[in-house]
Order: structure tokens, then C-alpha cells, then sequence
């Protein structure tokens, strides 16, 4: 071996040795990590930002250490200052516990480092994503010609399915290919329609897509939180009066905040009639398809264009973990390009960049495909059904309690409210107090929750997502909110 290789294999793993520093180094992590949780009584250690701030920089990236010195830092610096998702009190956004199979997934996904976009550099782990995709096909009902992708999650699924709906319209409208001609003439007069409660990355797609975030056309929604179907149609047939071109409509299976699940079957056919592509933002609410109780909410799924799912929500995968689904895979063609170097024309093996706007890509297909081994679809339905049944308790603990008041029925998840109205503040100080509170409890370390408007108003929210939640949780973590509530009170009267 030449000195230049010796000094360097240190840092690598290696084919044919017993690579113990690797094997060393990953069981200190994680004993580090376990030992951490074992300690863990806070969903944040409280350590004020600017200080976490000042002992980050304070590492001093010109100097080396070795690994087993850099994972004690990481330990102390990185991790015990990080967001405790396993905590109960860590209930502010879409932010799962992992599964362990996921995290286990995570270690054969990061030292094979296979790349999804090339057969010749992922032969297994290429059929594995085809195979789960192809479940996910078949679970969401789409159809024989149907196909789908992974993706880094919903922003890049929902950007992919508009994308994809662009320039499916524009060869329908007069055999325009953008892929190649780039934007037609008619660019400017195209409409994108979701409801107001849709997700912001709608309007992000519509401006990277060229469009500009005024071509989304927001509709209104019910008491419940769902597009209001007969304007939307009225919408769409006002906006082809005026000569614009509608060409998608984005339903949502469970908005962020209400959880609302649109009339997806009324959606698909409003589109349809239109002449639109529809596509199904199901981030969030696309879990309940395994649910045996909640699954008929998404009915008309199986009938979109394509359909956005995130795994790293209810799907319990570590971060990041996405996917897109649509129902005739003849669309992808406008993403296919082919390179001399990595998917010449006529490969018998099949190229998953064919179909992905990423080229190197993680095999996070993995982690889908061992859940689905050892926990099971079954079981993951079973988590949902819990995890609604549960919301709606804490609703009635809502409900019951003179300190508190529920903004409205919780349809998925997520439970906003906010202090009973006391009369002596005015709305804008009652608001300031809600941020105030939310602060304080995120940066003591007490309690990660979360906060929204609703009409102007500013409401607390929790996101339940963890299964192994009880109700017991919720008894103290109020206690905790009412205390800081109570002080803050206090200190403004
Ligand atoms: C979370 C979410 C997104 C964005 O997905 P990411 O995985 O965060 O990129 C889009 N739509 C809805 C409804 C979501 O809840």
C-alpha cells in the first residue's frame, strides 16, 4: 500500500477488513443517543438561543479531533440541544418520532450509499423503490397504468405534480411541448385552483414553475375547512370567461392547520370536466388510506391525476421520505432527458431518473419497505385510528376546561385553541400574549407546541402525531401551559 492510500483509508470503510473503527464509532453514537433519551426529561434543554448560538461558533472547523472526540461534542453540543421528537410535549408540527425500522433503514441506506437515479448504481435498491411504488399504486387504488417516484417530500412531490400538470395541458391544448419550447404564449393566462387552507407550496410551485405565485387562484372553504365546491366551479367558469386558462386544481387530504380532508371524489370530477389535471396534496392526511375506519374520508383518490404522499409525517420515516403518484405514466415523459453517461436511449435496465427531477437520490424507498416489514400496514392504520380517537379526548378536555377553548372540532389531528377570553385585552394583545406563551414554553424547554391565525385570531396548536401518546400526557402538559399562562397574566395585570 502507497503511503498517499495508508494516510487516507483511515477516514473509509473497507471491503475484505473488520472496519472496527467504523463498527466503534456508530455503537458509541448510539449509546450516546440512548443514553441521552434515557436522561431526557425536557422536549428542549432550555438553553437560551443566543448561547446555543455563541457555543456552536465557538467550534473551531480548523482544527481536526478524532471521530469518537467529535461525537462526544456532537453529543453535548448538538444533540442534547435538539428537539426531543420522542418527547410527549413535542406535539408543535408534522414532526414524527421516528420507527426504529426507519432509523435502523437509515444505516443501510447511508453506508451502501446507493444512487437512485441509475440502475448501474443501485441494481437491488432500483426494484425496491419500483416495488414499493408500485404498492403505493396499488394501496391508493390508481390503476394499471400508473406509476410514481420517490421524492425529498411534499414540497417536491406537490411541485413535481403541478409541473407535470403544466405540461400535460399544454400538449393537450395545442400540441406545445415546454419541456422543450419552454412556456407558451398562452403562459401567463394559466391558473392554478386550491382552496385558501391549501398548503403555501402550492403558490411556491406555481413561481418556480414560471407562472408566478398570482397564476394560484385560492377558493373558499366551508366551516369545515374544505374547498367549497360550488365556488370552485364558479371560479373556474369565471376565469374561462375572462380567457384565462385554468389548467390543475389542487385538492388537499388534511390541511395543515383543521386537518380538513376536501371532497376529493367532487374535486377530481369538477377537474375533470374542466378539462383540468388534478392533482391531491395528501401530505398529511394520505396515511388514513391504511386506516380500516377513516379510509372512505379519501374517496376519489384513486381517481386524480397524481397525488402527493409524505412519509416523514404520518408514516413515522425519518426525515427525508416522499413520494409522487400518478395515474398514467406516460406523463413522466416530459421529465425524461437522456445523458450519454448515465440513461442512454434504449437501456434495457430501468433508470429511475427517467422520472425524477433529482438525479442523485437517496434510497429512502428502504425505509417504506422495512416498515412495511416490521411493523406493517395493518399497524400503521391502527396508529391513526388511535391517534384520532385520542384527539377528539383531548377536544373534550378542551371542552370541559374554564381555562381553555377549542376553535373548532378537530377533523384529523390537530386541536387549535386558545385561553378563554378574558375582556380586559384588547385582540392584538391577546394575540401577543399567545405568541408570548408559545415562546416561552419552547425556550424553557417546558413544551414544543405550535401556533396559527384563524380569521385574525391567534391560536395554540397541537399536532398529534405520536402513537404512543396517552391522555395522561395532556393532563401535564396543561398543567404546564396554564402555569406560564397564569404568570404571564399576571405580569400584564
Ligand atoms: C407538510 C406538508 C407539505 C410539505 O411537505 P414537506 O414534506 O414538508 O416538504 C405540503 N402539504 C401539506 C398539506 C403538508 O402538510
Amino acid at each position: 500500500m502507497s503511503t498517499y492510500s495508508r494516510n487516507h483509508a483511515q477516514y473509509f470503510m473497507h471491503l475484505g477488513a473488520n472496519n472496527r473503527p467504523f463498527e466503534y464509532a456508530v455503537d458509541l453514537t448510539q449509546k450516546s443517543i440512548n443514553a441521552l433519551f434515557q436522561q431526557a426529561d425536557k422536549p428542549y434543554s432550555g438553553l437560551a438561543p443566543e448561547q446555543l448560538k455563541a457555543q456552536l461558533e465557538a467550534v473551531d472547523l480548523n482544527k481536526t479531533e478524532p471521530l469518537i472526540d467529535v461525537i462526544s461534542t456532537v453529543n453535548h453540543l448538538i444533540a442534547k440541544n435538539s428537539i426531543l421528537v420522542q418527547h410527549p410535549h413535542t406535539i408543535a408540527h408534522l414532526h414524527t418520532p421516528p420507527l426504529i425500522a426507519s432509523v435502523v433503514a437509515e444505516h443501510f441506506i447511508a453506508a451502501l450509499n446507493q444512487s437512485m437515479d441509475s440502475w448501474d448504481q443501485a441494481p437491488a435498491a432500483t426494484y425496491v423503490e419500483q416495488i414499493m411504488v408500485d404498492w403505493l399504486c396499488d394501496t391508493y387504488q390508481l390503476g394499471k397504468n400508473s406509476d410514481g417516484v420517490f421524492t425529498s417530500g411534499g414540497t417536491q412531490s406537490n411541485l413535481m405534480g403541478l409541473l407535470l400538470a403544466r405540461d400535460w395541458f399544454a400538449k393537450k391544448h395545442n400540441n406545445h411541448n415546454i419541456q422543450q419550447d419552454g412556456l407558451p404564449e398562452y403562459g401567463h393566462k394559466m391558473r392554478l385552483l386550491c382552496s385558501d387552507k391549501s398548503h403555501f407550496t402550492v403558490q411556491k410551485s406555481a413561481a418556480l414553475m414560471g407562472l408566478g405565485e398570482r397564476a394560484v387562484v385560492t377558493v373558499k372553504t366551508n366551516i369545515q375547512g374544505q374547498i367549497d365546491c360550488t365556488a370552485l366551479q364558479l371560479t373556474i367558469d369565471a376565469l374561462k370567461a375572462q380567457d384565462l386558462l385554468p389548467i390543475a386544481i389542487v385538492a388537499t387530504a388534511g390541511t395543515t392547520d383543521h386537518g380538513a380532508i376536501d371532497d376529493l371524489q367532487q374535486v377530481v370530477n369538477i377537474a375533470k370536466n374542466a378539462g383540468c389535471w388534478s392533482h391531491i396534496d395528501g401530505a398529511y392526511g394520505g396515511a388514513l388510506m391504511l386506516s380500516k375506519k377513516h379510509k372512505a374520508r379519501l374517496k376519489g383518490i384513486e381517481s386524480a391525476d397524481s397525488v402527493s404522499v409524505d412519509f416523514h409525517k404520518l408514516f413515522y420515516q425519518t426525515i427525508s421520505c416522499g413520494a409522487l403518484l400518478i395515474k398514467d405514466k406516460n406523463n413522466f415523459n416530459t421529465l425524461l432527458h437522456h445523458a450519454d453517461y448515465l440513461n442512454r436511449e434504449g437501456d434495457e435496465l430501468p433508470n429511475l431518473v427517467d422520472k425524477s427531477i433529482a438525479t442523485t437520490k437517496r434510497f429512502d424507498a428502504l425505509k417504506m419497505f422495512m416498515t412495511l416489514k416490521a411493523v406493517g400496514a395493518e399497524t400503521l392504520g391502527t396508529m391513526f385510528d388511535d391517534l384520532l380517537a385520542l384527539t377528539q379526548e383531548v377536544a373534550a378536555l378542551i371542552k370541559q376546561s374554564k381555562m381553555f377553548s377549542l376553535c373548532c372540532e378537530p377533523l384529523l389531528s390537530t386541536l387549535l385553541f386558545r385561553l378563554t377570553e378574558q375582556g380586559t385585552l384588547t385582540d392584538e394583545a391577546f394575540n401577543k400574549l399567545h405568541q408570548t406563551l408559545r415562546l416561552q414554553l419552547l425556550t424553557s424547554g417546558d413544551a414544543v407546541i405550535a401556533e396559527t391565525k384563524v380569521d385574525g385570531k391567534l391560536f395554540l396548536k397541537f399536532t398529534l402525531l405520536n402513537p404512543c401518546l396517552t391522555l395522561n400526557d395532556f393532563d401535564s402538559l396543561f398543567i404546564k401551559i396554564e402555569l406560564t399562562a397564569t404568570k404571564l397574566l399576571q405580569e400584564i395585570n
